[in-house]
């Protein structure tokens, strides 16, 4: 009576249902990074996933975790997976005793005192698959620079996911565009916190994330001169952190100092900015002989607190920006 079912279940062992997974309407997959601490979200070009990526190695944009390219649903795909590998198995099965029912109902002896017939319960299961459908388009759209394949992210990205290619270039853009969003949000983030925690945590939290824009600022372009500097040697030890310092390496390297992209003004207003970073991280913002020395800006006495203001924020931004885009230019890299 349940030879059908016998064989059915022996036949699941090791049987494989394929599902389909959708792109979406701009051709990209989704993929999740497996890391747990990290399952950042992104997409992938649908044809590049075919013939750039390898199966071997993908890497996560945010954290550059490196899995085979098997590893890369997301927890949606692989839920969606799971549940119709199981519809289907459970439709197989149901499919099973009803033919088994259907047997044993037909075998039974006509003209007996006794009748006995069987019912399997449940309705029709399903024996194909819905293809797990696609997330939201993202706006972040990126080409690599070095294997060419593209990609989308929210927010940004640090590593290309088919070759792990951390593009200095992109990084300094994402990272100017981050402290710009800092600066932006300023107000929301002010209205947001008065009401949740009151106006003064709302004011110093505010006043202390634009004082945060100098020194992201500042990092982002040591690390992006450092990348860029790469073909030319090492430089020591944190020489991009210093305005002086880096131009004259550039100039070595180049034969142009920052001299060549910003007028004496601006030249004198990154170093204002500069220094105010300084005495942020090492003097918690008070003002010493030394910055009103070195930085020749009179606007301060010593002893007096430094306020970052958002034109100060600007200013470091739009400097950076034109000195970013100067040196690309310069080294071959735009
Ligand atoms: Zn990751
Ligand atoms: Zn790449």
């Amino acid at each position: 009576m349940f030879d059908d079912l016998i064989k059915t279940l022996g036949s699941l062992n090791g049987r494989s249902v394929s599902v389909g997974i959708e792109a979406d309407e701009k051709g990209y997959l989704d993929k999740q990074c497996p890391a747990s601490n990290c399952e950042f979200l992104f997409k992938v070009n649908e044809d590049d996933w075919k013939n750039i990526f390898k199966d071997e190695a993908v890497w996560c944009p945010m954290c550059r975790k490196e899995s085979p390219a098997k590893a890369w649903f997301t927890i949606e795909q692989a839920e969606h997976i799971k549940s119709e590998a199981l519809t289907v198995l459970k439709g197989e099965i149901n499919s099973a005793l009803r033919s088994g029912a259907k047997k044993f109902n037909r075998n039974q002896p006509r003209n007996s005192f006794i009748s006995m017939s069987m019912e399997v319960k449940g309705g029709m299961q399903r024996t194909y698959t819905l293809p797990a459908k696609a997330a939201e388009v993202m706006q972040l759209e990126i080409q690599c620079e070095n294997c060419s394949s593209r990609f989308a992210v929210i927010g940004s990205a640090y590593f290309c996911p088919a070759c792990g290619v951390n593009s200095v270039i992109r990084t300094f853009d994402d990272s100017l565009r981050k402290i710009r969003a800092k600066k932006d949000s300023e107000d929301a983030v002010r209205r947001a916190l008065a009401e949740s925690l009151g106006r003064d945590e709302a004011e110093l939290t505010c006043r202390s994330l634009r004082e945060t824009c100098l020194t992201d600022g500042a990092t982002a372009f040591q690390k992006y001169c450092e990348g860029l500097y790469d073909t030319y040697g090492k430089p020591p030890f944190n020489a991009f952190q210093r305005i002086e310092d880096g131009s004259k390496l550039w100039r070595e390297a180049l034969g142009v100092g920052y001299e060549k992209w910003l007028s004496p003004s601006e030249l004198e207003e990154l170093k204002i900015q500069y220094q105010k970073r300084h005495l942020l991280a090492h003097q918690e913002g008070i003002v010493d002989e030394r910055y009103v020395k070195n930085s020749g800006d009179a606007s301060y006495k010593v002893g007096q607190r430094l306020v970052v203001s958002t034109a100060d924020v600007e200013a470091l931004l739009k400097l950076l920006e034109k000195l970013g885009q100067g040196l690309k230019v310069a080294c071959g890299r735009a």
